[in-house]
């Protein structure tokens, strides 16, 4: 890895974060009157923790790792806006990517002016990861990889994001949205041996969370603490905090959850499979089926129709004639597959 003072962007280097009230003073007081808060309508009245300690801590114990190694964001996104902001200068950088692949990762490199270079996948859908290092220069300073992918629902060869990992010496974050429906166990475990790797998770699949806005970054503490330097101190709210740190509590939800939907999503392709207008489904390793189809948008309309709506992805490269269907409950999916077999009699 290059050092992470060349990576970074020189203004960001430099920076001297804003100092809350709240980040201040850390001890146990009883009487807060520091932040111009208002002293009734609790517990909403109180700022959040800036940090995050008690939330990280629970999140580093049941990730195994560090509360040092854990940033949270607001939503994946925000963490990957501010690896963006990091790393890239405006006009000058660039971040290379595969395709397809998520969209945000180019949405916030376009809003930071940010090049963003798409490497096919093969038709496979798996990296090719000479055309990848090929890509880049010196002036890449960010590999985005999402694994399992959305929205081609594979995971990718492991040894083929190591070769990525010790050839490019750049940032390298990986998207591990979908980790939690995976037979892989993703590269948390790794974390150590590679300290320009950032893993993103969240709370919004597998932990069926996806309304309270809770992305986590992990990563070597040097990097956490440049992204904790330039979040909005107040990134978490209350309520966040509040709510993640009771369901965290429970993973065996999760874990109930993550079975109820592998289970509904092998019956969901076996019976997809059954449709003469099905091409084909491609192997998930997510929560959700790609499915090609032999007319894509009025197989979509069709569904429309019967309010149950998917995600049209057949203008996306590779993915011609693809819609992309979530795995819903057993009695949503029997709806989908109701409407599906009433076009098939059209
Ligand atoms: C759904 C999804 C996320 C989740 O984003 P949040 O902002 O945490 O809700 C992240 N990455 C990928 C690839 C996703 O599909």
């Amino acid at each position: 890895m290059a050092e992470l003072n060349k990576l970074l962007r020189d203004n960001i280097r430099k920076l001297i974060p804003y100092s809350s009230a709240r980040s201040e003073y850390m001890g146990e007081a009883s009487v807060l009157l520091d932040a111009n808060e208002n002293p009734y309508n609790e517990p909403v009245n109180r700022y959040p923790d800036p940090l995050q300690i008690r939330l990280k801590k629970q999140i580093a114990r049941i990730k195994r790792t560090t509360p040092a190694s854990v940033f949270l964001g607001n939503g994946s996104d925000e963490a990957i806006d501010l690896i963006i902001r990091a790393f890239c200068e405006p006009k000058q950088d660039n971040i290379v990517s595969i395709d397809p692949t998520y969209g945000m990762y180019k949405v916030c490199a376009d809003i930071n002016n940010i090049e963003y270079r798409k490497v096919l996948l093969r038709s496979s859908f798996e990296i090719d990861v000479e055309s990848l290092l090929d890509s880049t220069d010196q002036h890449t300073k960010i590999i985005f990889l999402c694994s399992p992918n959305n929205p081609t629902s594979n995971s990718f060869y492991r040894d083929d994001i190591t070769r990525i990992l010790k050839s490019f010496p750049g940032i390298v974050v990986l998207d591990e949205a979908y980790i939690d429906f995976s037979t892989g166990e993703g590269f948390l475990p790794s974390l150590t041996d590679y300290p320009h790797l950032v893993v993103l998770q969240t709370l919004s699949k597998a932990w069926g969370m996806a309304g309270l806005r809770l992305g986590m970054a992990f990563a070597d503490s040097r990097i956490i603490d440049v992204l904790t330097k330039i979040k909005y101190p107040y990134n978490i709210n209350v309520l966040t905090i509040e709510t993640a740190l009771k369901a965290l509590r429970n993973p065996g939800n999760k874990e109930k959850w993550v079975s109820a939907i592998l289970h509904q999503r092998d019956i969901l392709e076996k019976e997809l499979n059954t449709l003469s207008f099905v091409l084909k489904v491609y192997p998930s390793d997510a929560n959700f089926l790609l499915v090609k189809v032999n007319k894509p948008h009025e197989i979509y309309q069709h569904l429309v129709k019967q309010k149950i709506v998917v995600r049209d992805r057949s203008s996306v490269s590779l993915c011609e004639g693809c819609l992309r269907m979530t795995v819903g409950t057993k009695d949503e999916n029997a709806m989908l597959l109701d409407a599906l077999k009433t076009y098939q009699q059209n």
